[in-house]
């Protein structure tokens, strides 16, 4: 999942269950990482503005929910915008600006282009074969969702999903006292809050994630999907707190492209809390 994923558990019979996680783990990243050129995702994206393709029910609804939160966040996240992050590759080690025109033509095929789904069939077809699907700003976010449905399956009260940073808590730390999960600071420098949580996510983006400097400029992972750059840094750190985690990877990424005022209103709109760091340092929790 390109990142650091960490499984905690508190009973020694709870051990076992670890390596399953991490077998559920690489098979949702088999379905549905783009940089897989056999995952599910890819043969979607392979067979834009040509065919439909078939998919398992597991990546049939994700996809589906992909559609929802686009319309939820205002357009703000779009799962079509994997023709963008492939053009800009941050992350990889060997990323420089792409060509202005280039961007240019690949945003207006991001707005236009559709997700139709098939019920029935079970397919997906993207009418427009210069868009593909990147589902990387849910991805997390889904996988601890499934991971802590699968541990509270199997019996287990507590533990605690990490992955990359975006935390899944399941029950209740003790009796007494809930989990204290702590936000990083995006210069480097610890945390700058902690957040308490009992059965549920805390899941962060920022800027410090992934990014790349050239002639001094930095440039993140996070697109805007109106322009196809990076977006500008109103908040540096976005992190939201609640039970469903896609949900909560959705809005992670869509309130930082929205930035602070409009961020803030979306999720005021739906009632859902979060913790914001602005570009000045100032700290909201809503
Ligand atoms: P996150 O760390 O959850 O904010 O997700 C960031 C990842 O989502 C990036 O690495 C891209 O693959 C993808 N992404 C970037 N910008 C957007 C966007 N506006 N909408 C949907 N996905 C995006
Ligand atoms: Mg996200």
């Amino acid at each position: 999942m390109g990142t650091n994923c960490s499984i905690s558990v508190f009973a020694k019979s709870d051990e076992e269950r670890i390596q399953e996680c991490f077998d559920i783990l690489s098979s949702i990243e088999k379905r549905i990482s783009a940089k897989l050129s056999e995952s599910e995702i890819s043969k979607i994206n392979k067979a834009a503005g040509k065919e439909s393709v078939r998919v398992s029910e597991e990546t049939f609804k994700l996809i589906k929910r992909s559609v929802e939160l686009h319309k939820l966040t205002k357009g703000a996240f779009n799962p079509l915008i994997g023709k963008i992050t492939a053009l800009w590759n941050i992350g990889s080690g060997d990323e420089k600006v792409p060509e202005k025109a280039e961007i240019e033509f690949l945003v207006t095929h991001a707005r236009e282009g559709e997700i139709v789904l098939d019920e029935a069939n079970q397919t997906v077809y993207l009418t427009d074969e210069y868009t593909s699907l990147d589902l990387g700003a849910i991805g997390k976010g889904y996988a601890s969702d499934v991971l802590s449905a699968f541990l509270e399956k199997e019996g287990v009260s507590k533990a605690l999903i990490n992955l990359g940073g975006n935390v899944y808590a399941v029950g209740k730390k003790s009796k007494k006292a809930n989990w204290k999960i702590g936000l990083r600071n995006p210069d480097g420098n610890g945390l700058f809050t902690t957040v308490e949580i009992e059965d549920g996510a805390v899941v962060t983006s920022g800027a410090y994630e992934r990014y790349f400097i050239q002639d001094g400029v930095k440039y993140h992972h996070i697109m805007d999907p109106d322009t196809g750059y990076p977006v500008n840094l109103d908040l540096t750190s976005v992190s939201i707190i609640c039970e469903d985690a896609t949900l909560a990877d959705a809005l992670s990424t869509a309130v930082f492209v929205l930035g602070k005022e409009e961020g803030i209103k979306l999720l005021t709109e739906l009632g859902v809390n979060a913790v914001l760091l602005t570009r000045d340092k100032e700290i909201i929790k809503l």
